[in-house]
C-alpha cells in the first residue's frame, strides 16, 4: 500500500507547512490552505528552502525535489480542497472555537480521515462539532516536523478501530514513530513538557539561575537534547501560553501560565519567530 495519495493541511504555520513538507516527501499530493497571503509567501520560502537544504546534503535528488515541489499547492479556503482526500489536518492556532469551526467546515469535504494536530485540546471537545467523530483523531506532530521522530496519536471517545489502523499505517509510511494515547487533555507528551517550561520560567521570574543555566540543568543533568526555555523560544510563546491556558482549566493551577510568560507574549516576544523570547534569536 502507497502512502495516502490526497492530504488536506490547513494552516501554514510553523507546524503546518512541517506537515505538509514530510507528506509530499512521502509522495503524497498536498493541499494547504492558509488565508493569510503573508504567512502563504513565508511557508512558499520555507518549504524551498527546506526542500533545498535537503538537496545541498544529499537527502533529497534533483528528480525528487522537483516532484516534492510539484505536489505542494496552496489554497486561500477550506472550500478550495478537494473533494474526499484521503486525510485532512487541521494546524491552525490553539483556539477551541476555532478549531471547532474549522474542522467542521473540512468535514464538508469529506476526508476519509480527519485530525488535529492540537498540542493538548481534548479530542473529544472538538469532536463535538463533528458529524463523523468515528473517523476523526488527534495526530501531534512536533517541532520541526521533518526532522522529529515522534507523532502522538490520540484515539478519542468515538474514534473507531478503522481509524486508528490506518493513521498508524500514515505514521508509518512517512517514516515516523508513534505513540497512541487515550484522549485527555495534554495527552502525554505536552502535559509533561508544558509543567517543566512552566516551572522554568518560575524559577527564572524568581531569579533562581539564568535562562542559559536553567536550559543547562536539564540538558547536562537530565540528558533533555534542548532546555524548556530554548524550547519554549522555538515552540512560540504564544503557542504554549494557549496550551498553558487550555491545561489550566482542566487540570488546575499547576498549569497556571507565569507572569513572565503574559508578558513576554504582551510585548510581542514570541520567541524565534520574533527574533527574541526567553533569549534573543
Ligand atoms: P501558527 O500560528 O504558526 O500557524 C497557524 C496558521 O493557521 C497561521 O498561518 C494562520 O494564518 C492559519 N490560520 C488561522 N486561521 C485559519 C483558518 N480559519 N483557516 C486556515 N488557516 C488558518 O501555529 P503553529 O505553531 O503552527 O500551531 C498550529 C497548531 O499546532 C496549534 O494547535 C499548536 O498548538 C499545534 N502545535 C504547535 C507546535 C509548535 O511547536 N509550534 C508543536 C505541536 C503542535
Amino acid at each position: 500500500m502507497t502512502v495516502v495519495q490526497t492530504v488536506g493541511v490547513v494552516g501554514a504555520g510553523t507546524m503546518g507547512v512541517g506537515i505538509a513538507y514530510v507528506f509530499a516527501a512521502a509522495g503524497s499530493e498536498v493541499a494547504i490552505v492558509e488565508p493569510n497571503l503573508e504567512r502563504a509567501r513565508a511557508a512558499r520560502t520555507v518549504l524551498a528552502d527546506q526542500a533545498a537544504g535537503a538537496r545541498a546534503r544529499g537527502k533529497l535528488d534533483p528528480a525528487m525535489h522537483e516532484a516534492l515541489e510539484g505536489r505542494l499547492r496552496f489554497v486561500a479556503a477550506i472550500s478550495d480542497l478537494p473533494d474526499s482526500l484521503d486525510l485532512a489536518i487541521e494546524a491552525v492556532p490553539e483556539r477551541a472555537g476555532l478549531k471547532r469551526v474549522v474542522l467542521a467546515e473540512v468535514e464538508h469535504r469529506r476526508p476519509a480521515l480527519l485530525a488535529t494536530n492540537t498540542s493538548g485540546i481534548a479530542i473529544g471537545e472538538l469532536a463535538g462539532a463533528l458529524c463523523h467523530p468515528e473517523v476523526f483523531l488527534g495526530l501531534h506532530f512536533f517541532n520541526p516536523v521533518w526532522s522529529m521522530p515522534l507523532v502522538e496519536i490520540v484515539r478519542g471517545r468515538h474514534t473507531n478501530d478503522a481509524t486508528l489502523a490506518a493513521a498508524q499505517e500514515v505514521v508509518t509510511q512517512i517514516g515516523k514513530s508513534r505513540i497512541v494515547v487515550d484522549d485527555a487533555p495534554g495527552f502525554a507528551t505536552s502535559r509533561l513538557g508544558v509543567v517543566i517550561a512552566l516551572e522554568a520560567m518560575r524559577m527564572l521570574q524568581a531569579g533562581i539561575a539564568s535562562a542559559e543555566d536553567i536550559d543547562r540543568a536539564m540538558e547536562l543533568g537530565y540528558r533533555h537534547p534542548m532546555g524548556p526555555l530554548k524550547l519554549t523560544d522555538l515552540v512560540g510563546l504564544d503557542v504554549r501560553l494557549d496550551i498553558a491556558t487550555n491545561l489550566a482549566r482542566a487540570y488546575g493551577p499547576r498549569f497556571d501560565p507565569p507572569q513572565i510568560l503574559l508578558e513576554k507574549v504582551a510585548a510581542g516576544e514570541l520567541g524565534r519567530k520574533t527574533g527574541r523570547g526567553f533569549y534573543t534569536w
